[in-house]
């Protein structure tokens, strides 16, 4: 993205954001609270029309399209608070994650066709395959609503890899899971990296930041303040001051 500007009323939430996000590679963005990295995850996803500058992916724009039609880029995104439908088992919940990407067209599912039912069969091995890889294959027949917040992350995870998106990007995936729930987030974002997906990581832990991403970018109040490898953002003193240093939460 190039120069991304956005404000809500008087409160400029992005201001002039730069940065690229490669293909096999994480990018982590980390900041303070309010710093605007959902903002900024909202603006690629065409959930809010930006002010100023440029959405890119490769090197069509995704800045003023829809949100379907950015899921239909193959961009996905999971939400700082997981939204996880009723009535649905987790694994109809998971394999839902297919119809934003969309074989079937609305007509043939709403008269259930023989290409619709099709794509459901293909959905429902992808969602199983998808279930086992966040450790809860076992689960595929609970309802959804009745996970716990760790594995509703994780539901939401395996829910936006069933669509095979080009780009993942995760808010604060890790808040609320337990340790052994966190590793698992980690070997499945290093998978994705291994098959050359971009990721884009949100997050608060910083360890886990430092672990998992090859390149950091750090917003305080809407702009880049730091970019780099984890290495150089360690030892950064701006960052150290801005972001280390105004939170308790970053071990
Ligand atoms: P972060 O995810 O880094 O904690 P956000 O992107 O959620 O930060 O918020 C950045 C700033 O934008 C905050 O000041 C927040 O209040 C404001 N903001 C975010 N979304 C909205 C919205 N829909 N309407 C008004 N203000 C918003
Ligand atoms: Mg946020």
């Amino acid at each position: 993205m190039d120069g991304v500007s956005k404000s809500f009323g008087g409160n400029r939430a992005l201001d002039g954001v730069s940065f690229r996000a490669e293909p096999g590679r994480v990018t982590a963005l980390i900041g303070p609270n309010g710093s605007g990295k959902t903002t900024l995850l909202n603006m690629v996803c065409g959930f809010y029309r930006i002010d100023s500058g440029r959405v890119l992916l490769d090197d069509a724009r995704l800045h003023g399209s829809a949100s379907h039609r950015v899921a239909r880029a193959g961009v996905a995104r999971t939400f700082q608070t997981p939204g996880v439908p009723d009535g649905v088992t987790v694994l109809e919940a998971v394999a839902a994650g297919r119809y934003s990407a969309d074989r079937a067209s609305v007509p043939s599912a709403v008269l259930r066709l023989p290409r619709f039912r099709r794509v459901r069969r293909a959905d429902t091995a992808e969602a199983e395959r998808m279930l086992a890889l966040v450790g809860m294959a076992e689960l595929r027949d609970e309802p959804a609503s009745s996970l716990p917040l760790g594995m509703r992350r994780l539901l939401e995870v395996a829910r936006s890899l069933v669509a095979s998106p080009g780009v993942l990007l995760l808010d604060e995936a890790a808040s609320g899971l337990d340790e052994d729930e966190v590793e698992r987030l980690a070997e499945l974002i290093r998978r994705i990296r291994r098959a050359g997906g971009t990721v884009v990581l949100v997050e608060h832990n910083f360890r886990l930041v430092l672990d998992l991403a090859d390149d950091i970018v750090v917003l305080a109040h809407g702009q880049v303040i730091a970019h780099g490898p984890p290495a150089e953002i360690e030892t950064n003193p701006r960052v150290l001051g801005e972001y280390l240093g105004a939170t308790e939460e970053v071990s």
